[in-house]
């Protein structure tokens, strides 16, 4: 019922429902989303009062209060997960008066969660949605401007640095990106149906909720390894499924793992499909990558993906449309204009948080393959923001 709410109101992800259960729920309402989700509640209360209430020929989400072409922003945000909410605060404290280009999907992958019980400063459970409601709030009260778009392409070879919105640009003396990353998902057969209800690609997040139960961890490497272990503190049993029977994981890891009584591993195994009853994970049919053996079944309550995530930097590889035209000051950039970023496309800091760009910095999961966590994330924030306003006040000359 719910689901065909959902897809009637054209949600296009899936959204965690509750843990009564002790399993947590996504409602999927996409394929192949690649993880992405949302929330149920997104779609209205998470929207800003000023989205909501605008009405006019105009996109409403394209609406900013003060913002003009050809105003130059001290910092322009990109994204709008807690490291973009918490770089947005301080700068805004510090008087930047920054620019969030928040995204299509605002408010970053909390939303897409019911339960959050390790953010400081809730002694009960806040639901992801009003969490991000929250540091939203929060960041706006000191004059954080919005803008609820994606942004297309930055060129960062001048200075004033532009970003753009389709045709529509803004011009920044710093930005901050804050565009997060999206877990890899498998895409077995099923797949869509039990994200949310068993499947999961977050440990540190899912695993307290399989006390007692036997889960499956995919993959091969250090995360693999990582959140085998840390299951094992709540699960009965642990079933690494890895395609070889090599591992990318380093050998301490691995040896962590085959010491550890609740692990198992199998090897030359693949999942072909998901298996659910009353639609939760009920088990995982394997199968033999190298085409030998009969497909067997492996019961399990949860299952964890760690294969890896892909961090939201495709706007940074596309060629900026900007005519050239530009405020009266812009100047060619002495430094790199291209943002440099790892073998797996993580954003890579050079000094602190600044990227290999002089004045473009990097904070949250869009640099982190190793924390991954809300609060990690807005903590990173909280540092972009102030090497970006020393930065700046280095820059023109008034000192830090
Ligand atoms: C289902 C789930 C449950 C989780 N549960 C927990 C939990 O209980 N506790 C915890 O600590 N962590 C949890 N996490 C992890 C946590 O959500 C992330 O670590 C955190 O959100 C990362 O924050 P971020 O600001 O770096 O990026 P994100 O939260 O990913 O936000 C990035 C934002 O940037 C936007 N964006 C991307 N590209 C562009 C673009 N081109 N232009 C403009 N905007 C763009 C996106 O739309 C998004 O809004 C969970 C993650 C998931 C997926």
């Amino acid at each position: 019922m719910l689901r065909q709410m959902l897809l009637s109101r054209r949600v296009t992800a899936p959204s965690f429902l509750g843990k009564k259960t002790g399993v947590r729920r996504y409602v999927n309402t996409a394929a192949g989303s690649g993880g992405r989700r949302q929330n149920q509640r997104t779609a209205t209360s998470v929207l800003p009062t000023t989205q909501r209430k605008s009405s006019g020929s105009s996109s409403p989400a394209l609406m900013l209060s003060t913002s003009a072409a050809g105003d130059v922003r001290d910092t322009v945000i990109i994204g709008s997960g807690p490291a973009g909410y918490t770089a947005a605060l301080y700068t805004a404290r510090a008087q930047m008066k920054p620019l969030m280009i928040a995204g299509f999907q605002h408010g970053g992958q909390l939303q897409l969660t019911s339960d959050v019980e390790n953010f400081p400063g809730y002694a009960e459970a806040v639901s992801g949605p009003d969490l991000m409601e929250d540091l939203r709030k929060q960041a706006e009260r000191f004059g954080t401007e919005m803008m609820y778009r994606d942004v297309t392409s930055v060129d960062l070879s001048r200075r004033p640095f532009r970003v753009s919105v389709r045709k529509r640009e803004f011009f920044a003396k710093s930005i901050i990106i804050a565009t997060g990353a999206e877990a890899i998902w498998l895409g077995a057969e099923g797949e869509e149906q039990v994200k949310g209800r068993g499947v999961s690609t977050c440990a540190t997040c899912d695993g307290a909720f399989y006390e007692g139960k036997e889960v499956v961890v995919v993959g091969g490497g250090d995360s693999a390894m990582e959140e085998a272990l840390f299951l094992t503190k709540f699960a009965s049993k642990v079933t690494i499924v890895h395609r070889r029977d090599g591992f990318r994981s380093s050998r301490i890891m691995l040896e962590r793992v085959k010491d550890n009584p609740k692990i198992h591993l199998k090897l030359h195994r693949t999942v072909k499909k998901w298996v659910s009853e009353g639609g939760d994970l009920s088990g995982a049919e394997l199968e033999d990558p190298r085409g030998q053996d009969a497909v067997e079944l492996l019961p399990c309550s949860g299952a964890f993906l760690a294969i890896g995530h892909k961090p939201m930097t495709k706007f940074l590889h596309s060629i900026s449309s900007s005519s050239g035209g530009g405020p009266a000051e812009a100047k060619e950039s002495s430094s790199s204009s291209v943002v440099e970023l790892d073998e797996d496309g993580f954003v890579v800091h050079k000094q602190h948080t600044m990227t290999s760009v002089e004045g473009v910095f990097a904070c949250g999961d869009v640099v982190d393959r190793r924390y991954r966590q809300a609060i990690s994330a807005a903590g990173m924030g909280c540092q972009a923001a102030i090497d970006c306003e020393r930065w700046l006040a280095e820059e023109e000359g008034g000192g830090a």
